[in-house]
């Protein structure tokens, strides 16, 4: 089943889980989540682009899920942290 990723459109009404994205697997048959299942704020589905497992949408959700920062390189052995 495709996994979905779900992410709160206020981030003043958020929660920590919805706040900083959380995923969801659903058939593609089901309809879309259209508020969080833990504290009801409004969300949005977060546009996946499948089988891109490099895409920048991806990767920051997967640094922001392992708890690292997006790091930019911005020069020799400079860094820039994107979020
Ligand atoms: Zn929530």
């Amino acid at each position: 089943m495709p996994l979905y990723v779900y992410e709160a459109k206020d981030a003043g009404r958020s929660c920590d889980r919805c706040r900083g994205g959380f995923e969801v697997t659903q058939s593609i048959n089901d309809a879309r989540l259209e508020a969080c299942p833990d504290c009801g704020a409004p969300i949005f589905r977060v546009i996946q682009a499948p089988g891109l497992g490099h895409s920048k949408t991806d990767l920051h959700y997967r640094a922001k899920r392992a708890g690292f920062h997006t790091l930019k390189r911005i020069g020799k052995g400079e860094y820039e942290k994107m979020y």
